[in-house]
């Protein structure tokens, strides 16, 4: 097949989160099984300065949007050793800043500009540059408008007849909401504005918008596709999600083991796998000990916490639990994240209290990520909710046994460790089910109590967890399906 995708934002090039690792992995799966695959991301000032090469497709044109005239140039480098195209939409007034969404004081108020632009910078791209197109696969608010476009026939663009749309939702929080009048920006007729296509309580909504045109809508795991569909998660979209039925269907993300993997990892004090294990973490937890300060000890229990300080990853949680349990639990805790001051400033006091247990580091650090899954012995995940979450599998394959909170995708890939079940050896983790202060302490207890005192279920937990495989092929073959459903219910549709 024939794909397109379109995204914010794709490592190498540009990332805040997990979207990044998806659209910069899955495009590679897909182009070694046989697909053709390119990818559209803004030509962000750090997008121009990953180091791949990037050279001019000659490639440029105006946009109009609501009456003013935007140029647009496109770029192109690649990706999976030249197996991907990747196409980079060049407008430096839009995209040659700092930040990819927001700076100190918040949301760029040019957003829905920007996105307009960028989406309606990738429809028409792929006309001028000719891409044969089966499937245009939008991720994320900022891609939403692409299926109205496709499907409205924006343009009259010829692609358009031979395609279909998926959709792919990374987070149901962030959907693009904008006041009504930048319809206007969109280009598209007011009439797609009522409230089944693009309108939200008197708003534009982009991730609205690209639910309602899409072929097929998917999200990152099986349980966030259907916690989305309910009030408590949707957000206020569950009613237009449960309005797709069938056409929405959930599909974890996968792990780029080139990249994390504890064999291979270049950030790490020792490399390990399976076979060798405990030699190889009682090193990088060393290392960890060392780059954070804190007391060099094999014996004491090390868990991690590695995520945006946003309130969605559980720190108004994870703060009351380590103030309650820090001076009592003999635990170290090392932890990397950068958000919000209020839980930023709170993690500080703590280390401030605490040098001897606990170590933050406030910054986005990729190699520190990695040192910290190698190192830590546990990784607490408490989100608040979660729709895929890549830390948690990244961990199992380190033999950092992760200790999670039951939401979205942390269900469909931790198994809690329960004593009746032992023997079964699908455990992988540790779980709790209410998103409480309570259940939480007594989730992260329990886990240390077996690592200190049942060494051959915490063996056989790490074990269960390093061997499992969370590797792109099966995601990469589900996106397959999902897009051969988005063609048959064009063709039913009488499109294809
Ligand atoms: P989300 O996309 O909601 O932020 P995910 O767990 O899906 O959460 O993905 C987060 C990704 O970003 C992971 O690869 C994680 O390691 C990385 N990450 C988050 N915060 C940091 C940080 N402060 N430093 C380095 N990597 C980070």
């Amino acid at each position: 097949m024939n794909v397109v995708m379109a995204a914010a934002e794709a490592i190498p090039f540009a990332k805040t989160g997990g979207l990044a690792d998806v659209c910069g992995s899955l495009p590679i799966k897909l182009a070694e099984q046989g697909h053709r695959c390119s990818l559209f991301i803004p030509a962000y000032k750090r997008a121009l300065h990953s180091g791949l090469p990037i050279s001019d497709t000659h490639v440029s044109f105006v946009v109009d949007l609501a009456g003013k005239l935007m140029s647009a140039r496109i770029l192109k480098t690649t990706l999976g050793n030249g197996t991907v195209d990747v196409y980079l939409v060049d407008q430096p007034l839009y995209f040659d800043r700092e930040q990819l969404y927001g700076d100190e004081h918040g949301d760029f108020r040019d957003n829905s500009e920007r996105f307009s632009f960028f989406s309606r910078c990738v429809v028409e791209s792929i006309e001028r540059l000719r891409l044969p197109v089966d499937i245009i696969h939008c991720h994320d608010w900022q891609a939403g408008l692409i299926p109205a476009y496709h499907k409205t026939n924006f343009g009259n663009l010829q692609w358009y007849g031979n395609a279909a749309s998926v959709m792919t939702i990374h987070n149901m929080a962030y959907q693009g909401r904008f006041w009504q009048y930048d319809m206007n920006l969109t280009g598209l007729d007011w009439r797609y504005f009522n409230w089944q296509q693009m309108e939200f309580f008197g708003d534009l909504n982009m991730l609205k918008t690209g639910i309602a045109f899409a072929d097929v809508v998917t999200t990152v795991s099986p349980s966030y596709a259907k916690e989305i569909q309910m009030p408590a998660h949707g957000c206020g979209l569950d009613g237009a999600l449960r309005a797709k039925g069938n056409r929405l269907s959930g599909i974890v993300n996968g792990v780029d083991y080139n990249v994390w993997d504890p064999r291979i990892d270049k950030n790490v004090a020792k490399n390990f796998g399976q076979e060798n294990w405990r030699e190889g973490k009682i090193a990088c937890k060393q290392d960890l000990q060392r780059e954070f300060r804190l007391p060099d000890r094999a014996d004491v229990p090390l868990v991690g916490l590695i995520g945006r300080l946003a309130e969605q990853k559980g720190w108004d949680l994870v703060k009351p639990l380590l103030e309650a349990i820090v001076d009592t639990a003999d635990i170290q805790w090392v932890i990397l994240g950068n958000g919000e001051a209020r839980f930023a400033d709170a993690l500080m006091e703590l280390a401030r209290r605490r040098p001897d247990r606990v170590g933050v580091r406030l910054e986005f650090s990729d190699s520190l990520a990695h040192k910290i899954e190698a190192g830590s012995d546990m990784f607490l995940m408490p989100s608040r909710y979660e729709p895929c979450g890549l830390n948690q599998l990244y961990s199992l394959r380190y033999g950092t046994v992760p200790i999670v909170h039951a939401t979205g995708g942390l269900i469909d890939t931790v198994n809690n460790y329960s004593d009746a079940s032992a023997a079964v050896g699908v455990e992988n983790g540790f779980s709790f089910q209410n998103y409480d202060l309570d259940s939480l302490k007594q989730c992260v207890l329990r886990a240390v109590d077996i690592y200190s005192r049942e060494p051959h279920v915490w063996d056989k937990l790490v074990g269960t967890g390093m061997s499992q495989d969370w590797s792109w092929t099966n995601s990469a073959t589900a996106y397959e399906s999902a897009y051969r459903r988005a063609r048959e219910l064009a063709a039913i549709d009488g499109r294809l």
